[in-house]
């Protein structure tokens, strides 16, 4: 199909014709341009993942959106092709690119809070931890996911799941607005009101209809929160009842199990480190008196290996992370409705089985404000699944890989429960079918419609693509 794409009929990857077309885009670009002879090539073009290595022609770094307008125009004018980086963390790796162009936002960090309305602009090269510190300066929060460097563009487009899933929903249920240059490269105010239909694709269909430059989200109360780890024995018994646990708990209460091989962690015995143990990572919304009987039959599950579950700000659970963190590794996400004690066996034989440096099944209780958005209100369709789940094994070099790749799979097929779809920010590089797996038909049908608007030549075809209708 390649062919009946305008831009890849030009003269794509001239260096010729790139350097000519950059010679005209600096007089007006106000922000930075690096190509591998320039000293920050190398530090910037890395990803998250430790197995995504590819070397654009052109780092465009935009200090604005006037900028995000002109590095759309030089993909569009070269034929080359475009990738969108917020925070790197693709676990595809579509935020990078081979000879390409990457339009990188990790300058754009400009973060505008309205401490009286309880809302905030935000630029899409902020994180998750820094949006989230700076909100927790003035007793605000809104919820992304679990790891406080992945960038709010990429983890607001897909829907974003985190702490606060069952109190606020995902974090496209706070969205008010995004500021969005398609690909005609005009800037477009988009809310509830204006381009509706693109503000409802914009809450999970991902990067394909233009470069967010911000967002506007609303903003909820959050002085603090009673919260963190909790490690317990992994049995059968304790993997099935957290679950179940978590699921009858008041919604205020947010919970990620991860039944896994033990990081070496300090207050972790030495002699735990390695074999599977329960990992929650928690949070309650609310006070802390009401916390701590939330979380009272968690700590009666078992004796607790550790127990680190305490009040603190809810920016605590975003740790300064140190050095540079590439992991290798391969993953499958998928819903299921329930844990009992064959499923939670079952998870506990493959895991006991592997020698993955790491290993996990990470499953996520969802309900509550998720659950109360109807299933077309927003692209993000899944709003009566009951739990999320990744399967994922670290390997340790390209030989190493296909065997957990197996491991993966086969663990996966072991838990499936009938459900084939997925949530669209956890699909890795899996082909079209699996990003077909994200939406239902009739999604996916205004997906393609408004994408035909918005983006009729497909230059936004790094991400899990939706293709405009008819091309
Ligand atoms: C360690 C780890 C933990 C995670 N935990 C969670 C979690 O708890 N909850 C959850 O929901 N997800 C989670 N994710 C998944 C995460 O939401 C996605 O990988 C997300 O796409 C990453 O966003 P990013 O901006 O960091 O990535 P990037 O790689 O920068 O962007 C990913 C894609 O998003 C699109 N995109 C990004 N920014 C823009 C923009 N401004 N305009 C247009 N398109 C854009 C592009 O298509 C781009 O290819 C996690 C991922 C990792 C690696």
């Amino acid at each position: 199909m390649a062919p009946k794409h305008k831009a890849a009929k030009k003269s794509a990857g001239k260096p010729s014709a790139l350097a000519q077309a950059l010679d005209a885009l600096r007089p007006a670009y106000t922000g930075r341009i690096l190509t591998s002879d320039h000293t920050d090539y190398e530090t910037t073009r890395t990803v998250f993942l430790g197995d995504v290595d590819r070397r654009p022609a052109v780092i465009l770094r935009p200090a604005g959106t006037a900028d995000v307008a002109r590095g759309i125009a030089l993909a569009r004018d070269t034929g080359l092709p475009l990738a969108i980086r917020s925070g790197g963390h693709s676990g595809a790796g579509h935020s990078t690119t081979d000879g390409g162009i990457v339009l990188d936002l990790r300058d754009m960090k400009a973060l505008d809070i309205d401490v009286s309305n309880r809302t905030a602009w935000a630029e899409t090269g902020l994180t998750a931890a820094e949006v989230t510190g700076a909100l927790s300066e003035h007793g605000l929060a809104i919820g992304f996911g679990d790891t406080g460097t992945v960038g709010i563009g990429g983890i607001t487009l897909g829907g974003g799941v985190g702490f606060l899933v069952r109190k606020h929903g995902l974090t496209i249920d706070n969205l008010l607005a995004a500021e969005v240059v398609p690909a005609d490269g005009s800037i477009l105010h988009v809310d509830a009101a204006n381009h509706p239909d693109l503000f409802w694709a914009l809450r999970g269909g991902g990067g394909n209809f233009g470069v967010v430059t911000r967002f506007q989200y609303r903003l909820h109360e959050l002085p603090s929160i009673v919260g963190g780890f909790l490690f317990l024995p992994a049995t059968p018994e304790t993997v099935a009842r957290i679950m179940a646990a978590a699921a009858a708990a008041p919604e205020e209460l947010s919970t990620i199990a991860n039944v896994m091989s033990a990081p070496p962690m300090p207050f972790l015995p030495e002699e735990l480190h390695g074999s599977i143990i329960l990992m929650a990572m928690m949070v309650y919304a609310g006070d802390a008196e009401a916390g701590e009987k939330a979380l009272a039959p968690f700590r009666a599950l078992g004796t607790p290996l550790a127990d680190m579950l305490r009040p603190m700000a809810y920016a605590e659970m975003f740790p300064p992370e140190e050095g540079e963190y590439r992991p290798l590794a391969v993953s499958h996400t998928m819903f299921i409705e329930k844990v009992d004690g064959d499923d939670a066996a079952t998870m506990l034989k493959f895991l006991n089985e592997s020698d993955a440096p790491l290993r996990a099944v990470q499953l996520r209780a969802l309900g509550g404000a998720y659950a109360r958005v109807p299933a077309d209100a927003t692209a993000y369709a899944h709003r009566d699944a009951r739990i999320m789940v990744n399967v994922a094994a670290f390997y340790e070099g390209p030989a190493d890989r296909p065997a957990k790749a197996a491991w993966v799979k086969d663990l996966a097929a072991a838990l499936h429960q009938g459900d084939d779809r997925a949530y669209v920010n956890f699909i890795n590089d899996e082909g079209a079918a699996r990003t077909r797996a994200a939406y239902p038909p009739a999604h996916w049908e205004r997906l393609a419609a408004i994408k035909a608007e918005y983006d009729p030549d497909n230059l936004f075809r790094l991400n899990q693509n939706v293709p405009p209708e008819k091309l």
